[in-house]
């Protein structure tokens, strides 16, 4: 459908034809990392993306995981789903994640990489005290694991495949408790800019969503986070916390092609917060 959209400007008027786009996420195939029970900010993005006629590939770690994503898929049982085992830390379960996703679905039009984990110890003593592994390991998999994924996901991307990953604004700021998150994600974001340089060249686009706080499994782990909550709606723009259906919705506009021209780029969905002094 074509609309016009009337513009007046100081001294013109005139008339620019726009577009009514959809979402155009019907019937293209994504892949979405990391959901572990109904809170997940994936299931969040998965519920919107079956909502739209998508087909959904999860990939989970652990068995529970599994069972959960089978229970909450039963309500939509009339949509295009399937499930593979994926853990990040392990380069050959991504191979043969991808391969098996690769050797069933063809192409994959984009990924959801909705993946973090710290050691809680770490997450529970001043930063200064992180150990050698610790810090590797939340890099390994809330960082590397970005590389990986698109590593093995390259065979199969469609021309202009959209891969989004999650973030958290402590990878730019000090949010006493995030820690050794809050570093990983720095490199998650700086990971996704390089990467969306690297895949440019086939189209292939690479975003981050950097979410609000969202009480979540994850969020469990970090000490301080009813601290953020309360300071998120005492202090943020919108007065309020951001939830998981509005980072799902804005994870499914960096999947269309409604942003087609948006790339390595840092997406806030966070009630405003990022914008305070
Ligand atoms: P969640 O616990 O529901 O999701 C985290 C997922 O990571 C789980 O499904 C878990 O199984 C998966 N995971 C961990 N290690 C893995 C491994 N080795 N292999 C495969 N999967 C593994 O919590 P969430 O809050 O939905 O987190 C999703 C993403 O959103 C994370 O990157 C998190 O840092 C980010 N995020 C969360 C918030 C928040 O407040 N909840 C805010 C900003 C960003």
């Amino acid at each position: 459908m074509l609309h016009l959209l009337l513009v007046t400007g100081t001294n013109t008027t005139y008339y620019k034809g726009v577009m009514n786009m959809s979402l155009q996420v019907a019937q293209k195939q994504y892949v979405v990392m990391g959901v572990a029970n109904e809170r997940s900010i994936a299931w969040g993005v998965a519920k919107r993306l079956l909502e739209e006629d998508a087909t959904v590939i999860f990939t989970y770690r652990k068995d529970r995981s599994k069972a959960k994503i089978e229970k909450l898929l039963a309500d939509y049982s009339d949509k295009h789903t399937a499930l593979f085992a994926c853990d990040v830390n392990s380069d050959d379960s991504i191979a043969e994640a991808f391969t098996q996703i690769g050797e069933q679905f063809g192409h994959i039009d984009g990924i959801v990489h909705s993946v973090a984990f710290a050691h809680a110890e770490d997450l529970r003593t001043d930063f200064i005290n992180t150990s050698r592994d610790g810090y590797a390991f939340a890099q390994d998999t809330s960082a590397y694991s970005l590389v990986a994924v698109a590593k093995a996901a390259k065979p199969y991307f469609s021309d202009s495949a959209s891969i989004v990953t999650m973030s958290y604004l402590g990878a730019e700021r000090v949010l006493p408790g995030y820690n050794v998150m809050g570093v990983a994600k720095a490199a998650l974001e700086a990971a996704m800019r390089y990467l969306a340089y690297d895949l440019g060249a086939q189209g292939i686009r690479v975003n981050a969503i950097s979410a609000g706080a969202i009480r979540t499994l994850a969020a469990k782990g970090v000490p301080s986070f009813n601290d953020i909550l309360h300071k998120i709606e005492d202090e943020s723009p919108l007065r309020r916390n951001t939830n998981q259906a509005e980072v799902a919705d804005m994870t499914l506009v960096m999947l269309s092609p409604l942003s087609r021209g948006v790339t390595g780029e840092t997406i806030y969905v966070d009630s405003g917060y990022h914008i305070m002094g």
